[in-house]
């Protein structure tokens, strides 16, 4: 009988504790290796986090583990470090947390090594003699126009996608037709990019971060927009690159922001790995290990980049942090910004976070003094930031969502040479399908909510934007069958629809989630829109998002007053976030910009304020309301919440909940447990609890304290629930 140990292991399952598996005597630590086991009746892969020398005698039959994968820990210890912080601020399961930390790849158990990326192009041979080829050799066939329609060499493991197979492969090459390589694995020699000499205002942010730099320095780059905030970006990595140190830069979405990274990789060519959902988990896993290797120096990714591993990493950057993708809404709802704080502290390493509309938590750290407050005041390229002016539209004659006076201006700018953005948060055809004769609205049978009326050229269909319900076209009322259906309100598809009836001449192009789910479909509208060619662009807030066009010197707002009047406290500084930098996108480069919001409540303090003051005095109103208030980032919230087919249930299980915090009732505020905004989604009820706190720790402790019952509550395996720390979302 050989000799066994134990480990325990942390396991990507919704359960606090650590399992304990019996191993057969290897010598060598297991720490930080991942292992296959047993559990229930599923295999699971888990990481070793503690070698016990004692079984807990409660637990009877231990199991053995079934594999050991790794000879050495998968994460630096940096990172684990952050994990084990990350699941106890979120109080989160140690082993989901290392879920939601670690590549696909190396969860499905897949060797932590790199595999070398095989590409395939097609010979000038193969390109001369693929008409010789068979009809019905379909499979070749298909494979051949993959790769010829393909401009640059595809990689083995897309083509693999395609359900082109090795075996293909193999009989085109035996042809001759189509030949390999491997693509490098380290980086050419670090080359610097053209540099821009920067104007006062970057000089002296970017000598304060200089000066930050081997140390936590935590600093916040308050520029409007297009004041060169990338610029002080690229030229502090450049130092830090020098220094022979890594950066990791993180930013809202990929796919929104072609341009900047391809500022970056122009830059600091071979340098940069991207990490982004649209890569294939053997892609994602290589540019994981080359981060922690150093081949790759920079690495530029969305929120879950956070937890990638760097051996020398000297800068963090977070780029328009107050975006709400860096913060998780599932699972782990962990803050991407929050955490990049805390890993900075942890290394001891300068962090600049950029924003031309700082989220008012970072806005208050930089009033307090907790992080350096650095302002870029002017744009770049000179010109003047566009001035927000109202249209009332009380009284005025209303065609398809537009008054007179706004299709004019567009008009206008048209004819001038320029181009336009239109921008409505609201994508399909129309939000509501009513019946002109009984009133009956098409709602979803699912939610709390009606049904989006989609309608292009081709087809017409309703659906539900929250639980993704469809229903094909509806023509009659179900209730008393009348025709005469009417579609209320607007949404993209009928912006797009009326102003291309309207403006026949000018090329318009609508971007939003619907017309941007083809893989480079948004690098091909904003090339168009870059090139002059797209004279109208109308979109939701995807067009909001960092872009850069020089030629659009009117922007549009056509519906802004449901934000006004939302009951989420941070409804105020989203609407002012959302129209100021979709304002931003105005007068970017030769032309000045103009921008139009239209209202029935011009006289709304938020939107008065808009007209007058920048982003930066309106922000600091509204922090003043926040303390007045006591809410956040004065205060310091959770939100429980839950879920079930059954109403009772979900509501009994947050009473039960609630309970619990009753005897700090001199310390927590309780609020609910009350119905959420949208009372019913996916056939499930839903109900939140709200804790508000004015200390910090005062809200941990005590979430500490009762955890543990409130995971042992049978009502907690009877409905969905889940824990937010510093909710974003309180809908
Ligand atoms: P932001 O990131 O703040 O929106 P960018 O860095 O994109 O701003 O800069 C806006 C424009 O100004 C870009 O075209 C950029 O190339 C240019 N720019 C930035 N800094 C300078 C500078 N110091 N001198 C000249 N042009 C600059
Ligand atoms: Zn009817
Ligand atoms: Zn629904």
């Amino acid at each position: 009988m050989p000799d066994t140990s134990l480990v325990a292991v942390a396991l990507p399952v919704p359960l606090r504790k650590l399992f304990t598996y019996s191993v057969v005597e290897c010598g060598s630590s297991l720490m930080g290796c991942r292992v296959k086991v047993p559990f229930g009746k599923q295999t699971l892969i888990g990481l070793v986090v503690e070698q016990p020398q004692q079984a807990d005698p409660a637990v009877k039959n231990l199991k053995a583990v079934i594999e050991i994968l790794d000879q050495r820990p998968v994460l630096p210890q940096n990172v684990w470090q952050l994990l084990l912080k990350a699941s106890q601020y979120y109080h989160h399961p140690l082993g989901d947390t290392v879920a939601t930390a670690l590549p696909n790849a190396l969860l499905k158990g897949e060797p932590c090594q790199l595999t070398p990326e095989v590409h395939w192009q097609i010979t000038p041979q193969g390109k001369a003699e693929f008409d010789t080829l068979s009809k019905r050799a379909v499979r070749l066939r298909f494979a051949m126009n993959q790769l010829l329609q393909a401009e640059a060499p595809v990689q083995e493991e897309q083509l693999k996608h395609q359900d082109i197979t090795p075996s293909t492969l193999r009989s085109l090459h035996s042809k001759g037709w189509i030949e390999s390589f491997e693509a490098g694995q380290s980086a050419t020699s670090f080359v610097k990019g053209s540099t821009k000499t920067l104007n006062d205002e970057q000089q002296t942010a970017h000598q304060l971060i200089s000066k930050g730099a081997d140390q936590f320095s935590p600093f916040l780059l308050d520029g409007i927009t297009g004041s060169g905030k990338t610029e002080v970006y690229l030229q502090a990595i450049a130092e830090r690159l020098d220094n022979q140190q890594q950066v990791l830069v993180l930013i809202p979405e990929i796919g929104l922001t072609p341009q900047t990274l391809a500022r970056f990789e122009q830059r600091f060519p071979n340098q940069i790995g991207v990490l982004h959902s649209g890569l294939t988990d053997r892609q994602r896993l290589n540019t994981w290990l080359k981060a922690r290797a150093g081949i790759l120096r920079v690495i530029i990714g969305t929120r879950s980049a956070i937890f990638t591993p760097m051996t020398n990493l000297g800068l963090i950057i977070i780029d328009e942090e107050h975006d709400l993708s860096f913060k998780q809404q599932e699972g782990l709802r962990y803050s991407s910004r929050d955490l990049a704080i805390l890993r900075a502290q942890m290394e001891s390493i300068p962090i600049i976070l950029g924003s031309a509309t700082p989220s008012l938590e970072s806005l208050n750290n930089a009033l307090t003094g907790k992080y350096q407050h650095l302002t870029l005041s002017k744009r770049a390229t000179g010109q003047k930031l566009p001035q927000v002016k109202l249209i009332d539209c009380k009284n005025q004659p209303m065609t398809d969502g537009f008054s007179a006076p706004l299709l004019k201006a567009i008009a206008h700018h048209l004819k001038q040479g320029n181009q336009v953005l239109v921008f409505i948060n609201r994508r399909g055809f129309a939000p509501v399908l009513l019946c002109h004769k009984c009133g009956w609205i098409a709602d979803c049978k699912r939610c709390d909510s009606y049904m989006t009326l989609h309608q292009g050229k081709a087809s017409r269909y309703l659906q539900c934007h929250h639980c993704g319900g469809y229903q094909q076209d509806c023509k009659q009322c179900p209730k008393c069958q009348s025709v005469d259906l009417f579609a209320v309100g607007q949404g993209t598809e009928r912006i797009e629809q009326f102003l291309a009836a309207k403006f026949p001449d000018y090329p318009i192009q609508r971007i939003d989630r619907d017309t941007t789910r083809r893989k480079d479909a948004m690098q091909s509208y904003i090339d168009a829109a870059k090139s002059g060619e797209t004279r109208l662009l109308v979109g939701t807030q995807m067009l909001a998002k960092g872009h850069h066009f020089p030629k659009v010197s009117l922007v549009a707002v056509l519906d802004i007053d449901g934000a006004l009047f939302s009951s989420d406290f941070r409804a105020p500084e989203r609407a002012a976030q959302l129209i100021t930098q979709v304002a931003g996108r105005a007068g970017r480069a030769e032309v000045t910009g103009e921008v139009l919001v239209q209202t029935h409540h011009p006289e709304h303090s938020l939107l008065q304020a808009l007209t007058q003051k920048s982003f930066q005095q309106l922000a600091k109103d509204l922090l003043h309301d926040r303390t007045e208030t006591d809410l956040p980032p004065t205060s310091y919230m959770a939100i429980f919440r839950s879920e079930s087919h059954q109403k009772q249930l979900a509501l009994d299980f947050l009473t039960a909940t609630a309970q619990q915090f009753s005897m700090f009732d001199q310390h927590l505020q309780l609020m609910g447990p009350v119905a959420s905004t949208m009372s019913r989604k996916s056939g499930r009820y839903r109900f939140q609890l709200l804790i508000n706190a004015s200390q910090r720790s005062t809200l941990h402790n005590a979430i500490s304290e009762k955890m543990p019952n409130i995971e042992s509550l049978p009502l907690a395996q009877k409905v969905r629930w889940s824990l937010d720390i510093d909710p974003q979302d309180l809908l």
